[in-house]
């Protein structure tokens, strides 16, 4: 079986009893499977267990032991030559929300959000087709430039549930979902092309994701006035003259295009390097983007290559944080007296440890008091949560801590959620807008509200927001 992705990791990994049994197929993918020993600790009944499979549907046959256990029969022959097709992995990777929760509670480290990947890759290449849905939501970075001029149409669906229901029939998004609003004009249209900011500033690089560029620009202006407040001087971040923005290729591994991920990694990774070289940190807003470089850029096979783009990567929280630390922040933040913040994190932030330091970072503006709400994943995750047949338990997921919890807070409270997709799921659960970080940070630096030439979301978070947002 040859793989799509690099699994080379995992070549001499954790040697010992977890190899006791490897799968018969698969190299050093099966033993990546293999590093789940089955000891079902991520079956335990009680409030908190890692997976949200798990604790929506309290059924094993949607856990990670049963997840990791299916993958190890398929690959030694179990289920026949094209397992892959087969019902067997398909039902028990259906509800991976591809969290990372395993990879970082699970005592092994079991990285099933990858697996899913690789096995949704085989699948798409036994079957010699990939399906419209999973393939329009894979280009979202292609498709996107054109959903901020399609507005009207997304709007019209919203208006029309005979026309939302005529698209779930024939593309499997839920007509129960709204959908993201493009921007009129993405940042990345009107941002600066060199440097800008203080002269002798410290040079940074901001990272403008997909979901920043052309669904809510108004946040990367956030990051960018924030930095430039700061007195860093900020390289925006672009691909070789001509080509449309970089993305992280994050849409199209979710959806098993390990091929088209590879070639926007590789778009990703030219433009950084020189930056990486010099020592320059590298600042993303989105978690699940920005955190591909420091993961899934090495399973794509850029090995080495990466090594330094990773470790200049950093969440803005992160950087942010780190710069407090060593005393090199100087962001006059102005007092949002009374507010109170409830914070959801991204299952990415969370996995990749990183609220601690968006905690720190809130906790820099004064008087604003912050809750964490102890949630797993919000349920939306990616595109899961629009895909009809995942609407219900993506609800449900959502329903375990978050949403309540949000219903329960005065309108005055701010709602803060650095992924886009827990915004949205936010938006569509408990009727609130949430606010990434920059956001909250560029209204503590008495900054106005961006002009209203972004989507009608962008408008929207500005307005229900207290005054100085
Ligand atoms: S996934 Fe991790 S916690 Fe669950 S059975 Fe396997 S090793 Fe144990
Ligand atoms: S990635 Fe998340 S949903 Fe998938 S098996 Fe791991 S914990 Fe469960």
């Amino acid at each position: 079986m040859e793989t799509q992705l690099d699994w080379s990791a995992y070549d001499s990994y954790g040697a010992g009893d977890a190899y006791a049994a490897l799968p018969a197929e698969g190299g050093a993918y099966g033993k990546a499977a293999a590093v789940c020993i089955g000891n079902r600790q991520c079956q335990r009944s009680e409030k908190g267990v890692m997976c949200p499979s798990f604790r929506v549907t309290q059924d094993t046959a949607h856990s990670t032991q049963h997840r990791a256990a299916t993958l190890k029969a398929a690959l030694n022959g179990e289920y026949g030559p094209k397992p892959f097709l087969g019902p067997e992995l398909q039902a028990a990777m259906d509800l991976c929300v591809s969290c990372k929760g395993c990879k970082r509670e699970c005592p092994n480290g079991v990285d099933m959000a990858l697996l899913r990947v690789e096995a949704l890759a085989q699948r798409w290449s036994q079957s010699g087709r990939v399906p419209l849905r999973e393939r329009l939501l894979a280009n979202l970075p292609r498709l996107a430039p054109w959903l901020g001029r399609l507005g009207w149409l997304l709007r019209l669906r919203e208006r029309l549930p005979l026309l939302a229901r005529l698209l779930e029939r024939g593309l499997g998004i839920s007509a129960q979902r709204s959908l993201p609003q493009g921007a009129k004009r993405s940042f990345l249209s009107h941002a600066p092309q060199q440097a800008v900011g203080t002269e002798d500033g410290r040079e940074v690089v901001l990272l403008v994701d997909t979901f920043s560029n052309h669904f809510e620009p108004a946040t990367a202006q956030a990051a960018l006035d924030v930095l430039l407040a700061a007195g860093y001087r900020v390289h925006i971040a672009r691909p070789a003259s001509g080509q449309r923005p970089l993305c992280c290729g994050r849409t199209y591994l979710s959806n098993g295009l390990v091929e088209q991920a590879r070639a926007e990694a590789k778009r990703v990774v030219e433009a950084l390097e020189p930056y990486a070289e010099r020592g320059l940190p590298i600042i993303g807003l989105e978690p699940s983007c920005l955190l591909m470089l420091r993961d899934e850029y090495y399973a794509l096979g850029f090995g080495e290559q990466t090594a330094k783009i990773a470790k200049s990567a950093l969440l803005l929280e992160e950087f942010l944080a780190k710069e407090h630390d060593g005393k090199r922040l100087n962001l006059p933040l102005q007092p949002l007296p009374g507010v109170q913040a409830l914070v959801h994190g991204h299952c990415h932030q969370k996995a990749f440890g990183a609220m601690k330091a968006m905690r720190k970072v809130l906790g820099l503006v004064p008087g604003l008091q912050t809750e964490l709400i102890e949630s797993s994943c919000c349920g939306m995750a990616g595109s899961f949560g629009l895909e009809s047949e995942h609407y219900d338990v993506s609800m449900q997921m959502g329903e375990l801590a978050l949403l309540p919890k949000l219903r329960e807070a005065d309108l005055q409270t701010l709602v803060i959620a650095n992924g886009t997709s827990c915004r949205h799921q936010i938006r569509d659960g408990a009727q609130r807008e949430g606010l990434h970080l920059a956001r909250v940070l560029q209204a503590a630096l008495g900054k106005p509200a961006p002009a209203d030439e972004t989507s009608e979301s962008d408008s929207v978070e500005v307005k229900e927001a207290p005054a100085e947002v």
